[in-house]
């Protein structure tokens, strides 16, 4: 007869790694056999469920994460279905004593954690959860008064002071001791999730990813090579490979944000060079902005859908009568803007924009065209590798002025001025849309600049 050992489950939602992760951890280190699972529930996510670019990349992560996970003798599960029938039937199954997993702060997921856990106590499983998903948790970083940050650069201050003692000694770790012999990975065992469409579409996706903790941790120590030194110069140009490209890997987390927090403060402690220093600072302010828009979501959840200044509900904030053909040309990228265009083009055919060109696009499509945010939020929700909840919220509804910490509803970028600062020679847009010949501009700039003005002029005062 064998010895019965204990089982500990670690539930898998936005931590596909295997390094640095606390629930992963504490499982581990609880003695018994461990078993991850990971669940697919597209129904309870609703209109938010993860788009089709954000699915290809999601079961790519979970391939690697399961031979991640196989090496040190645990076996990933993949099932569909509601998230607590799933778990509970799960823990039923298969015996287990205790069930660990990281928060996900999002809406509606902290009360689904809440519920889960009652009913996994109820039938006699304790649970575990630790933070991950954020440097502090919300309740962490609030004002004086008990009321929730609008404005970033005060949020940001607060944080880091707050940071300032923390550790983050239990978030991070170094790789995982196996607790078995290596097991045989199956790549069957994610036919059940049908992440994949059944059109090859996604094949285009390929040559610009290696989705996966070990490839994510190489693109960013290239990137604290390579890119950090000169970020704060080169951040702004989008055909100079400036930034980190992490968004996906962070949002996934196969990369935790504690490491890259906690790297980087270490890094700003044996720099001097004064340009490496405000490059690394700004780096870590741009975290801090990824931290912010959970802050922000989990304040205001319904954000994600309205806008944070209700005047721009009104339907007088927005062109009336404009037309579906005018969003698909925005969305093909033959607007006749190249700027624009070009970026549309970077989005469709990779599934990434850079920073600069997401605000001339967001801009573009809310002012200029008059088009509520939201259908820029949605197409952008489907076809980003990247594509996060609150980041997109916070990002769209900065660029259209009616978010919490929005630009001021009169500044709209002009497309002609962003190109001739930030892609001087054009090369950006010749990667994108190379020799084409523009259709004619869908609406003069300057006639829908003072349009815009106009329209907000009138409801912004009622
Ligand atoms: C309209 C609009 C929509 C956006 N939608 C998303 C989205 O769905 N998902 C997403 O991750 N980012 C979104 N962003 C923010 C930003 O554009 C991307 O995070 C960034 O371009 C990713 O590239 P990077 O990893 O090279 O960034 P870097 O410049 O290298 O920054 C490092 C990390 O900081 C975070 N970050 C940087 N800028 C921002 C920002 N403005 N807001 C929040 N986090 C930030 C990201 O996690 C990023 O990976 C959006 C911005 C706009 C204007």
């Amino acid at each position: 007869m064998g010895i019965a050992t204990s089982t500990a489950l670690v539930w898998f939602r936005r931590d596909l790694r295997v390094q640095d992760n606390p629930s992963l951890n504490a499982a581990l280190k609880s003695g018994g056999q461990v078993v991850a699972l990971y669940i697919h529930s597209p129904e309870e996510q609703g209109e938010w469920s993860p788009g089709g670019a954000s699915r290809w990349y999601l079961h790519h992560s979970l391939l690697a994460l399961q031979s991640e996970l196989a090496a040190i003798g645990v076996r990933l599960l993949c099932r569909t279905g509601n998230v607590q029938q799933v778990l509970t039937e799960t823990c039923r199954q298969i015996n287990v004593e205790t069930t660990f997993w990281n928060q996900v702060i999002e809406p509606g997921q902290l009360a689904l954690e809440e519920k889960i856990q009652t009913t996994l106590k109820a039938a006699g499983v304790t649970v575990e959860i630790s933070p991950d998903d954020t440097l502090l948790l919300p309740q962490q970083a609030l004002k004086s008064d008990g009321t929730p940050y609008k404005v970033f650069t005060p949020f940001w201050r607060n944080v880091q002071q707050r940071l300032q003692y923390e550790d983050f000694a239990l978030r991070l770790s170094v790789a995982p001791q196996a607790i078995s012999q290596p097991l045989e990975a199956d790549p069957q065992a994610f036919k059940a999730l049908q992440l994949l469409d059944q059109h090859d579409w996604h094949s285009k996706l390929h040559p610009y990813w290696n989705p996966g903790e070990q490839n994510s941790l190489k693109l960013f120590s290239d990137f604290i090579q390579k890119g950090l030194p000169t970020y704060e110069t080169a951040r702004d140009f989008p055909a100079e490979s400036g930034t980190s490209v992490i968004s996906a890997a962070l949002h996934f987390g196969e990369i935790s944000v504690a490491r890259i927090y906690d790297y980087c403060r270490t890094l700003l402690l044996h720099e001097s060079h004064p340009e490496t220093v405000q490059s690394i600072k700004r780096f870590m302010a741009e975290i801090g902005w990824r931290e912010f828009s959970r802050h922000l979501l989990h304040a205001f959840p319904d954000s994600h859908s309205e806008s944070l200044n209700r005047r721009f509900e009104q339907p007088e904030a927005w062109e009336l009568n404009q037309s579906d053909q005018i969003l698909h040309r925005w969305q093909q990228g033959e607007t006749g803007v190249p700027l624009v265009d070009a970026g549309m083009r970077q989005l469709w055919q990779t599934g990434w924009m850079h920073n600069r060109v997401r605000m001339v696009v967001a801009s573009f499509l809310t002012k200029n065209l008059g088009i509520h945010w939201l259908h820029g939020a949605r197409w952008f929700w489907d076809t980003l590798v990247d594509a996060d909840l609150a980041s997109n919220t916070m990002g769209w509804q900065w660029v259209a002025g009616c978010g919490a910490d929005a630009a001021p509803y009169f500044r709209v970028f002009n497309p002609e001025l962003q190109a001739k600062k930030f892609d001087p020679r054009g090369k950006y847009i010749q990667q994108w849309l190379g020799d084409e010949i523009l259709t004619p501009t869908l609406v003069d700039l300057k006639i829908s600049r003072e349009r815009a003005l106009e329209r907000y002029q009138t409801f912004i005062r009622n």
